[in-house]
């Protein structure tokens, strides 16, 4: 027999997301959290053995003299949180931006004084390989710290093939030198720099930028940011469909600002895997994501603190049947934070999610949203170990208790990456 090397046992409750790697949950299916009570589960050589009541796990002969035991008594037990859309890697920060938000003066404004994304592309460019590395490393622990096991990571503050490529050269690097996950999106139409036209810069990006992002292997998806007065839906178009003829999978930022500028229409007519924002989409660019299976990423913490009082309508695309991912937007300017728990806090806030749809949002329809469905999101026999401890007594605290740190301890492909100091042996 061969012993587990970790057991995780006695869980109050244990939220194993089961039975949906296949396709992402939709509708009512996305309740459906596969609830365990007394829950274990068991891991050997980083990938999980068994899943069950502590008596079944116990019962399958899975621990041996060898095996390390966590008891999860009191606590929630739930699959790593998964963040499908974050821009952490860069150098700066931009504080300074804030009082002009303050004052009501519109995104798009800032960007066009040089703002904006413009200032971290100066900032990151400015600063050394290691710089970049050691900034966004930080963040990197912050989301482990709040439970997040496997993140997607942009480029797009780059904006010449140079220092794009650089970017993504510097996702892959950390990707394999810290313990997260990471899966690397090039967003080289992130903005338009000053120096271009929209025309001008969408050529660039194909012709110049996509080819050799594809001949080098470095970045999984290509996402493009689709918005009047940024790309529009024409450019948006030629981008991704040069994308999908060079094998990326693809994104989209979609009818974040502009009422109905049909991106939701766009991202369904060429079959991304997922559209993210969302917050204007018109009732017939939903209708369409419904209709062709692509998952919407909301990302309320950006519209939180974009401090508009304007959401997306999450609950009309979940009655649609739209399978909905929620995800940090982890960057600079719109959304400084690293933090999933928060993020689950807005959604049942402010997009009317319980906190079961929350949770299957942040875990298994994420990783759907970034391909990594068939190993990570939730808990089941074959996939990582990547679990989670939560010091809370019911899935409802989750959502419920805001603005300090769930997590007691995260289990990273069966290795302790971070131990509470809560939680009893
Ligand atoms: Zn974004």
């Amino acid at each position: 027999m061969q012993y587990a090397d970790l057991l995780i046992h006695s869980a109050h409750m244990m939220a194993t997301m089961k039975g949906l790697s296949e396709s992402p949950a939709r509708g009512e299916g996305m309740s459906q959290i596969g609830l365990l009570e007394d829950g274990a589960v068991a891991i050997r050589e980083g990938k999980i053995v068994a899943v069950g009541t502590t008596t079944e796990v116990l019962a399958g002969g899975w621990v041996g003299p060898e095996t390390k035991q966590i008891s999860a008594k009191g606590r929630v037990v739930t699959p790593g949180f998964v963040d499908p859309h974050t821009h952490v890697l860069y150098a700066g920060s931009r504080e300074n931006e804030l009082s002009l938000k303050l004052k009501g003066v519109p995104y798009l404004e800032i960007l066009k004084q040089g703002g904006g994304i413009h200032s971290t592309v100066r900032s990151t460019k400015q600063a050394t390989d290691e710089e970049i590395k050691a900034q966004t490393s930080r963040r990197l622990q912050t989301m482990l710290s709040l439970g997040t096991t496997t993140a997607e990571v942009k480029s797009g503050y780059g904006l010449t093939i140079e220092e794009e490529m650089r970017s993504l050269r510097l996702i892959r690097e950390l990707g394999s030198e810290q313990v997260m996950d990471l899966v690397p999106t090039f967003m080289g139409a992130h903005a338009v720099p000053p120096s271009y036209s929209e025309e001008e810069f969408t050529n660039y990006v194909i012709e110049d930028m996509l080819p050799k992002i594809a001949a080098q292997g470095i970045a999984e998806f290509c996402d493009v940011f689709c918005e009047p007065g940024v790309f529009s839906v024409d450019s948006s178009e030629r981008i991704l469909v040069k994308a999908k003829q060079l094998k990326f999978k693809l994104k989209i930022h979609a009818d974040e600002l502009t009422k109905a500028a049909g991106g939701a229409e766009l991202a369904a007519k060429l079959g991304v895997i997922s559209a993210d924002h969302l917050l204007q989409a018109s009732d017939e660019g939903i209708s369409a994501l419904a209709k062709q299976g692509v998952i919407a990423v909301l990302l309320p913490a950006t519209s939180f603190n974009l401090a508009k009082n304007s959401y997306a309508r999450a609950r009309t695309m979940i009655n649609a049947g739209v399978p909905v991912a929620l995800a940090t937007d982890s960057n600079p300017g719109s959304s400084p934070t690293e933090s999933m728990p928060l993020v689950l806090t807005l959604a049942c806030l402010y997009l009317r999610l319980t906190p079961e749809e929350a949770l299957t949002a942040a875990t298994i329809n994420a990783a759907h949203a970034i391909g990594r469905a068939n190993q990570v999101g939730s808990l089941e026999v074959g996939k990582q170990g990547d679990v989670l401890i939560l010091d809370i007594p019911n899935l409802n605290y989750l959502p419920y208790h805001f603005g300090s740190n769930p997590v007691d301890t995260v289990i990273k492909r069966g290795k302790v990456a971070i131990r509470g100091i809560n939680v009893p042996n």
